[in-house]
C-alpha cells in the first residue's frame, strides 16, 4: 500500500456545505488544499477552499475530472450516487468507501445492515405501497413513524402515524414515487437522544469523541452537550456499538451513529452519517482534535488525533428563523468569553436553515448549557 498523503496534498470534497467548510479549515489549518464539488457556487465549503469546482454529481465526466485534479476524494454529503463514487475512484482513492455510502443513504439498507450484524434497532418495515403500510402497522403497532428510504434529513421525508387509520392519509402525505420505498419504524418514547462520532483510520485504529447529548427541536438538532448526562455503563455501549459499525463498515473516515436511549435503559441505533455530525461541532472547540481533523487524518492515512475533551461543551445551531426580524446581535454573543461564534457564509437564512452555530466552554456540561442558551437568547433579546 502506498504511504500516507502528506500535507501539500489536494483533498477533493463532494458537497460544499457547513461540513465541507470546517473540514477545509482544519485541512487548510495542517498544509493540505481543498478542492470543493457541488453544484452551486459562493458555497459555504467554496468559500474557505482552494478550488470551488461547480458539477452536477450526476455528470459522471466532471467527477471524473474533479477526482483526477486531488489526492483523495472524501464527502461532506452522502446522497452522492455510487456511480458517482466508482467514477471518482477510478482516478482517487474514496475515503469512506463508495460502499459505506451506499448502505447508509438508504434507510432500509441501512437498517438491514444494522440489523443483521446485531446491532439493536427499533423494529421496522419496508413498505412500497398504501396497502403494506397497513399490513405494516398491523404487525409494528401504532405510534410509528414513516420515512422515505432515501433523501431524508432534518426530519424531512418522514410523517408520525398516530392510530393505524391514518395510514392511507399518511402515505398520500408522503408522495413516496412508484418504486420507491419507504421504512415503517415503531415509535421509540425515548428518554434521550444520544450521538457518538468516531473515526477509524487506514490502519484500522478507531477513536471516538464519548457520547453526546441531543435535544432536537421540529426534527432539527437544536442543542448538544458532552459528556452526555448517562450512566458508564450506557456509555461504554454507545461507544462499543459506534466502533463496531465503524469496523463492520470498515469506515476509513469519520461516522456518526445516533441513537435512543430508551425510558427503560436501552439503546436503539436510530440512523448513522458516514461523516463528521452536527452534533459533533462542539469539538471543533472543546477537543484536542476536532472530528474534521481526525477526519482528515483517517483519509489522508496519517495516525488520530486524541480526542479527549479539554473542557465540557455545548453547542446551540443558529438557524434561519433567527433572522426573521433582522440581523442577529453577534457583537452580545461576543461579550460571552466563553462562546465561540462559527457561521457558514450562507447568504440567505430561510427558517429551518442552518446557518451558523455558538459553542460554550464551562466546569460542567450542565453550566455550558446554560451559557450556550444565554447566549443564543442574546442575539435577538435586543428586539421588541
Ligand atoms: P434525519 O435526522 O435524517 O432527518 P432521523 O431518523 O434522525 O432523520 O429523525 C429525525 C428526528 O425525528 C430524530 O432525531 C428523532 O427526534 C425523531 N425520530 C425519528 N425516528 C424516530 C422514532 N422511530 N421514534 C421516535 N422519534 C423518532
Ligand atoms: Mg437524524
Amino acid at each position: 500500500m502506498s504511504g500516507p498523503i502528506l500535507p501539500g496534498a489536494t483533498v477533493g470534497v463532494l458537497g460544499s456545505g457547513q461540513l465541507g467548510r470546517m473540514f477545509a479549515i482544519a485541512a487548510r489549518r495542517m498544509g493540505y488544499r481543498v478542492h470543493t464539488f457541488s453544484p452551486d457556487d459562493d458555497t459555504p465549503t467554496g468559500q474557505v477552499a482552494d478550488r470551488e469546482i461547480r458539477g452536477a454529481y450526476d455528470d459522471l465526466d466532471a467527477v471524473r475530472s474533479f477526482a483526477q485534479g486531488v489526492d483523495v476524494v472524501t464527502f461532506e454529503f452522502e446522497n452522492v450516487s455510487s456511480a458517482a463514487a466508482e467514477a471518482a475512484a477510478e482516478h482517487a482513492p474514496v475515503r469512506p468507501a463508495g460502499c459505506v455510502l451506499h448502505t447508509t443513504q438508504n434507510r432500509l439498507r441501512e437498517k438491514g445492515f444494522l440489523a443483521g450484524a446485531g446491532f439493536p434497532v427499533a423494529p421496522f418495515a419496508a413498505v412500497r405501497s398504501a396497502a403494506e403500510l397497513t399490513a405494516a402497522l398491523v404487525r409494528l403497532g401504532a405510534p410509528a413513524i414513516l420515512k422515505t428510504a432515501g433523501w431524508g434529513y432534518d426530519g424531512k421525508g418522514q410523517v408520525k402515524i398516530a392510530a393505524p387509520e391514518e395510514g392511507d392519509a399518511a402515505w398520500d402525505s408522503l408522495g413516496v414515487r412508484g418504486g420507491d420505498e419507504a421504512v415503517l419504524e415503531a415509535y421509540v418514547d425515548f428518554e434521550r437522544e444520544l450521538s457518538v462520532v468516531a473515526a477509524r483510520g487506514l490502519d484500522g485504529a478507531c477513536a471516538h469523541f464519548g457520547v453526546i447529548a441531543n435535544d432536537h427541536s421540529r426534527h432539527i438538532l437544536d442543542v448538544a452537550v458532552a459528556p452526555a448526562p448517562v450512566r458508564p455503563d450506557t456509555a461504554r455501549e454507545a461507544v462499543e456499538i459506534a466502533c463496531g459499525v465503524l469496523e463492520e463498515l470498515k469506515v476509513v473516515g469519520a461516522l456518526c451513529v445516533e441513537l435512543f436511549l430508551t425510558r427503560d435503559g436501552r439503546l436503539l441505533v436510530n440512523e448513522l452519517a458516514p461523516r463528521p455530525h452536527n452534533s459533533g461541532h462542539l469539538t471543533f472547540d472543546a477537543c484536542v482534535t476536532s472530528q474534521f481533523e481526525q477526519q482528515l487524518r483517517a483519509i489522508c492515512g496519517l495516525p488520530l488525533g486524541a480526542t479527549e475533551m479539554l473542557r465540557p461543551a455545548a453547542m446551540a445551531n443558529l438557524l434561519g428563523d433567527l433572522w426573521q426580524g433582522g440581523e442577529p446581535d453577534w457583537v452580545a454573543a461576543c461579550r460571552f468569553p466563553e462562546v465561540k461564534l462559527h457561521l457558514y457564509g450562507k447568504a440567505t437564512p430561510r427558517p429551518g436553515r442552518k446557518m451558523g452555530h455558538l459553542t460554550a466552554l464551562a466546569q460542567s456540561a450542565g453550566e455550558a448549557r446554560d451559557r450556550v442558551l444565554a447566549a443564543r437568547a442574546a442575539l435577538t433579546a435586543g428586539r421588541t
